[in-house]
């Protein structure tokens, strides 16, 4: 048991685990009495890079004692830069900088309505699926499907239609009934859902669908995204470009920045005045996260986490395949899941005891998002930590 500050200050919406860190280098995080752990959450998909990686603490640094902050009623050349940059890893247009996930999102939504009133629909409307995570904030827990986010905070924001994840023929209900759709917001994997992978054809269907009724795909990629799929983007996988590109999470490694990226769709919907941010993309972050591009970049950390996720797959097919209890091993490189017949929560407990962090999402799904950095026997160990205590979990 360790005993951390007084938390009695802190308002109680988290459910903390009984762990405190004090520092962190690579995969692995220390704990205030001085036990490792080996990271395999990175933060909640934050932590791609590992924990204070060389190369970004020394650009936070030197940055740190250039220039913080100016707003954004002046130029900032490295937002600009960085801009420039996702344009390029991603062939869309525009970049609008927040500071978090939702408030990514919220700039998406304000921009699929925005579009939708410059087309003549007054009340517009935007599909989004059952499971999905979208945020915290009114707009993007309108937005998201779980009923737990969303309880407790009616009246919720109108303009969202729901449809089951993975269904078509519900998008093309939508199609015929629903004249005021104007986009569709989806993750291309979910993640907080239980990494829950689509069918093949999923995206490429849902692009097709928008190109021919003038609505936009927008895509949150703010868990799927900066190569944790073992591509840049996880719907470069089906081949297409989406509308609107969400993104957060592993895009400053720990340093708060969001982004929303449009295509030449939706490049010129917001004109100077409809949205805006005091902090977002100013030099500090901005910088971080141009550093966090170049690493991803110049290590090949795509390639690594696709490689990484296949023998994550192959090493749990080989110890859990004659294992009735385990329901499906699944994944997209470094998003990787392992569903259970029960619920399973205390096994994040009993994996910090043995040196392991993990994470269990919609209850019975043991939810693994490692650094992208891990190396083959970051793997093997991931695998042999965890191995034992799955098992051990059926014969009590
Ligand atoms: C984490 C997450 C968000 C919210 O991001 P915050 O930075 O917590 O606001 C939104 N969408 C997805 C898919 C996420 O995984």
């Amino acid at each position: 048991m360790f005993y951390g500050p007084n938390m009695q200050h802190l308002m109680s919406t988290y459910n903390r685990l009984p762990l405190t860190f004090s520092r962190g280098e690579g995969v692995w995080l220390e704990d205030i009495e001085g036990k490792k752990y080996l990271d395999a959450i990175s933060g909640i998909a934050v932590c791609g890079l590992g924990h204070c990686h060389p190369d970004i603490s020394r650009v936070i640094c030197e940055q740190a004692s250039i220039l913080l902050h100016t707003s954004n009623l002046y130029e900032v050349p490295l937002q600009a830069q960085l801009a420039e940059r996702l344009a390029e890893l991603t062939g869309m247009d525009k970049v609008f900088f927040a500071n978090s996930g939702a408030e990514a999102n919220e700039a998406a939504i304000k921009i699929a309505r925005l579009y939708g009133h410059k087309k003549g629909i007054n009340t517009p409307s935007i599909l989004v699926c059952e499971g999905s995570f979208h945020g915290r904030t009114m707009a993007t827990l309108s937005a998201t499907g779980s009923r737990k986010v969303r309880a407790g905070f009616e009246p919720l924001l109108r303009g969202f239609s729901r449809i089951p994840y993975n269904d078509l023929d519900a998008v093309r209900d939508a199609v015929r009934n629903d004249p005021n759709v104007v986009a569709i917001l989806v993750e291309p994997v979910q993640g907080e859902g239980g990494i829950i992978v689509p069918n093949k054809d999923y995206l490429t269907s849902l692009r097709e669908i928008c190109d021919e009724n003038g609505w936009l795909l927008m895509l949150d990629e703010i868990q799927t995204g900066l190569c944790r799929s073992g591509k840049w983007f996880c719907h470069q996988y089906a081949g297409i470009v989406p509308d609107v590109m969400t993104l957060a999470k592993a895009l400053g490694n720990g340093f708060p920045i969001g982004a929303c990226v449009v295509g030449s769709k939706a490049a010129n919907v917001f004109e100077p005045g409809n949205h805006g941010s005091t902090f977002g993309g100013n030099p500090l972050a901005s910088a971080t996260a141009l550093a966090v591009l170049n690493v991803l970049e110049r290590d090949n950390l795509a390639e690594q986490a696709a490689r990484s996720g296949e023998l994550l797959q192959k090493l749990f097919n080989d110890a859990l395949s004659g294992n009735a209890h385990v329901k499906d091993i699944r994944g997209m490189g470094l998003l990787f899941a392992i569903e259970l017949d029960r619920p399973c929560g205390e096994l994040v407990m009993k994996a910090a005891d043995k040196g392991l962090l993990i994470n269990v999402t919609a209850e019975n799904v043991i939810r693994l998002l490692p650094p992208l950095i891990c190396n083959e026997a970051d793997i093997r160990e991931i695998v042999n930590r965890l191995n034992p205590l799955i098992e051990e979990f059926f014969v009590q």
